[in-house]
């Protein structure tokens, strides 16, 4: 069907990622000829990647709280009109079954390639005609037409949808993205950073590079005073959300010169745009590594004294009591030497007469390890970018508020989710409204 489509359709829309394939489906499937281009050899190559190959589509927990926006009411009004349900039955209607895991949904297939597949073969069945290994390189508004150029074509629509994405994960490497084509109809972009990546940390005197490998559940804490959102002086572009800073928990992967995992992700992209607000000195983090007890001072003790009454029951007096044996069924030894070197407290010698105190005072460095954040993975080993062009440009159906006609969708735009489905979720979610509202 595509073929019948020269260059000149309804609706034309510049990337075949996950925002613009959903747009184009749903475009196509209320009637409309669609033009979809893409710049890469093969649309949608980026969700094969998603989800460690498993694809995380969406979450039931959607809403603006797990979003960073410069208009969460806008956001808001998106997300209710286009929730979980929809962007499930969106994929079912095309025969594909999803599985709720603990409220993350992945293809029954818990294949990305089945999410892949389904996509394609539903454009292959619409009148869309899909123009791959092109990059778009200009658009222009003519005589109430848009028009595309590629390297040696013009293409037309009535109406054109952009959802160039991103340069994150390093897919997108072409001299024009998506924020120069959209700066073209006088939109904004934010400053961009990278989000939902690894930190690199300052090795400080103890051997960080031991710590390779290790994988423990904990948590994170990046304090307010450290983050530019929260810093009164360089307030004005960022929402206060909680005046505590960002804490997150889950498993922490230690690596020789950082640290990753899903806590160290969901902070990353404020952690990033505070690394490059001027806070490069003091972008501090403090790890929780036994997240079984609060950082209450009270249940500290009482654990402490807890443990020492285990091993009074085995005959073992406190004072005689090594970090390395009272510690020992806790953590990693390398987390145990690491704290310990810390600490200040030999592993290998008895506690002595204040083994209470030497033991409280390893376990509160374990609640709070202090760490000074040097740099983060770029943007092309992030997940998302924070940033992209202002969501207060659009309304709620995704139209631009400059140029009638024009949708812009997905991660191009000013929002980025946490880990756990909510990215592609915005980037279905505004592709099937810019779809279903880009008529003509
Ligand atoms: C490793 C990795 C794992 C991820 N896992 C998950 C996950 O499990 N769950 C989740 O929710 N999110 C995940 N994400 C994020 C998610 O993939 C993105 O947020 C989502 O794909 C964004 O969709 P999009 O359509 O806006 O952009 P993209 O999917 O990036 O698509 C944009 C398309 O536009 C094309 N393009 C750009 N500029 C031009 C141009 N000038 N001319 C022509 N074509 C152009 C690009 O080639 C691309 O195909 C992950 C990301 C990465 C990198």
């Amino acid at each position: 069907m595509g073929k019948e489509i020269k260059n000149d359709a309804d609706v034309l829309i510049i990337g075949a990622g996950a925002s613009g394939m959903a747009a184009a489906i749903t475009a196509a499937s209320a009637g409309k000829r669609v033009i979809l281009i893409e710049g890469s050899k093969e649309p949608g190559k980026k969700i094969l990647a998603t989800g460690n190959g498993r694809c995380n589509l969406t979450n039931e927990k959607v809403s603006p709280a797990a979003y960073h926006t410069d208009d969460p009411r806008c956001l808001q009004k998106i997300l209710e009109a286009y929730p979980t349900d929809k962007v499930i039955s969106f994929f079912e209607n095309m025969g594909l079954e999803v599985h709720d895991r603990n409220g993350y949904y992945y293809p029954l297939s818990d294949q990305s390639q089945t999410v892949l597949k389904i996509l394609k073969t539903r454009l292959a069945e619409l009148p869309v005609k899909i123009v791959s290994d092109k990059v778009c390189e200009g658009v222009a508004s003519l005589q109430g037409k848009f028009m595309a150029h590629t390297y040696d074509q013009d293409y037309y629509g009535k109406r054109l949808i952009l959802c160039c994405g991103s340069r994150a994960g390093g897919y997108w490497k072409h001299r024009v993205d998506g924020y120069e084509l959209a700066k073209s109809f006088s939109h904004q972009v934010t400053d961009l950073y990278p989000a939902l990546m690894k930190w690199n940390v300052d090795p400080g005197k103890e051997d960080w590079a031991s710590l390779k490998g290790i994988r423990i559940n904990g948590g994170v804490r990046v304090p307010a005073g450290s983050l530019k959102e929260y810093r009164p002086e360089l307030e004005g572009t960022e929402t206060v959300r909680d005046p505590k800073g960002l804490s997150f928990t889950g498993e922490l992967q230690f690596t020789a010169d950082g640290i990753s995992g899903i806590p160290v992700f969901q902070a990353g992209g404020a952690v990033a745009a505070s690394l490059d607000g001027g806070l490069k000195e003091d972008v501090t983090a403090y790890l929780d590594l036994l997240p079984v007890i609060s950082d209450e001072e009270l249940e500290i003790k009482q654990y402490a004294i807890t443990r020492m009454g285990r091993f009074l029951a085995l005959g073992i007096k406190p004072e005689d009591l090594t970090p390395e044996r009272f510690f020992g069924g806790i953590w990693n030894k390398k987390i145990l030497t690491f704290l310990c070197v810390r600490a200040g407290i030999s592993e290998t010698e008895a506690f002595g007469v204040d083994a209470e105190e030497k033991a409280e005072k390893i376990l509160k460095l374990s609640k709070a390890l202090k760490i000074r954040i040097v740099s983060t993975a770029g943007i092309h080993e992030a997940q998302v970018c924070r940033g992209g062009v202002l969501l207060s440009e659009v309304d709620e159906h995704m139209e631009s508020r400059r140029v009638k006609g024009l949708y812009l969708c997905g991660e191009m735009l000013n929002v980025d989710g946490i880990c756990g489905g909510y990215n592609l979720h915005f980037a279905f979610a505004s592709g099937i409204n810019a779809g279903e509202h880009a008529v003509c």
